[in-house]
C-alpha cells in the first residue's frame, strides 16, 4: 500500500483524502484555524519546521507520494514541499483548483499582491475585504477607506478603527452576499483569486450590484512542480 502525505487545508484536500481508499493516507494541517474541518483518516497538525523538517518527516514516515493540496496562496508551504520532494526523491504533485474567470458584466482589476490591492482602492472606498485576517494591517493603512473584513477566526487585536470584522466560514450564498453589500453600503470587493465554489457567490453579487472587484493574482507554483486541478487525477497518481 502506498503511503501518501496530503498537505491540506482545502476542500480539494479533503475530497482527495476521502477518495484514497487504496492507500495509507496522512493529511497535514497547519493548525491555525481554531476548529478546522477535518479530512477523513489520519490527521497531523502543525508545521514541520521548514523544508528540512518536512524532508525529515517524509523519510521517517516512509512516505512515497506527496500531494500539495494547500490553498493556492499558501506559497511558503508549496515552496517547502518542492524543496523537500527534491531533497528526498519523493514524487510530488500539486492539486490546485482552477482560478476564477471574468464573465460578462464583471468589472475586475487584477493586481499582483495585497499591497497593490490596497493601493488600487478608490479614495474613500467602502470595502468588502475577503483576503484573510492576516492581510488586514496592509489595508487598514488606507485611513481614507472603511472595511468590512470577513474571516474565519478573529484577527490579532487591536482591530483598527476603520475595520469592522465579520466572523464567518463559507460556503456563502449569492443572496447572503448581496445583503452584506447592501446593508454595509459596500462599493468595492477585494479578494484573492482562490477559485472554487465555496466562496464564489461574492463575485456574482458584486457583478449584480455593478461593484468593481480587485482580484489579487495567485503566486506561481514552484518551478518544475507538476499540477492538476482534478481530484480524481490526483487520486490516480497517488495510488498508481
Ligand atoms: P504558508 O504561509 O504557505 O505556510 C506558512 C507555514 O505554515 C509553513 O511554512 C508551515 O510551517 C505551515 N503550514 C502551512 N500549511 C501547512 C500544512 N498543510 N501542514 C503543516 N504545516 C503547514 O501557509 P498559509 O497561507 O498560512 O496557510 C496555512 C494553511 O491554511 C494551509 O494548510 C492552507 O492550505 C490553508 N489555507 C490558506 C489560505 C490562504 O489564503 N493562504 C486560505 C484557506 C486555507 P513549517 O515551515 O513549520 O512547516
Amino acid at each position: 500500500m502506498r503511503r501518501v502525505l496530503i498537505l491540506g487545508g482545502t476542500a480539494e484536500a479533503r475530497a482527495l483524502a476521502a477518495s484514497l481508499t487504496g492507500a495509507h493516507v496522512v493529511s497535514s494541517l497547519a493548525g491555525r484555524v481554531t476548529d478546522p474541518r477535518l479530512p477523513a483518516g489520519e490527521v497531523r497538525l502543525g508545521g514541520f519546521g521548514g523544508a528540512e523538517g518536512l524532508a525529515a518527516w517524509l523519510r521517517e514516515n516512509r512516505i512515497d507520494r506527496l500531494v500539495d493540496a494547500t490553498h493556492p496562496f499558501a506559497e511558503r508551504m508549496s515552496a517547502h514541499a518542492a524543496h523537500a520532494a527534491r531533497a528526498t526523491g519523493v514524487p510530488l504533485l500539486a492539486l490546485r483548483r482552477p482560478g476564477w474567470a471574468e464573465e460578462d458584466g464583471d468589472d475586475w482589476r487584477r493586481v499582483p499582491s495585497l499591497p497593490a490591492a490596497a493601493g488600487a482602492l478608490p479614495r474613500g472606498a467602502r470595502v468588502f475585504l475577503t483576503t484573510g485576517r492576516r492581510s488586514i494591517p496592509v489595508f487598514a493603512a488606507r485611513a481614507d477607506a472603511w472595511f468590512l473584513a470577513r474571516s474565519v477566526d478573529p484577527p490579532e487585536p487591536p482591530v483598527p478603527s476603520n475595520v469592522e470584522v465579520l466572523l464567518a466560514r463559507g460556503p456563502y450564498t449569492v443572496d447572503g452576499e448581496r445583503a452584506l453589500l447592501r446593508e454595509h453600503r459596500l462599493d468595492v470587493l477585494v479578494t484573492k483569486d482562490s477559485g472554487g465554489a465555496m466562496t464564489r457567490a461574492k463575485l456574482t453579487a458584486a457583478r449584480d450590484a455593478h461593484i468593481p472587484v480587485i482580484m489579487v493574482d495567485r503566486p506561481p507554483l514552484p518551478e518544475g512542480v507538476q499540477a492538476t486541478g482534478d481530484v480524481a487525477a490526483a487520486a490516480a497518481w497517488a495510488q498508481g
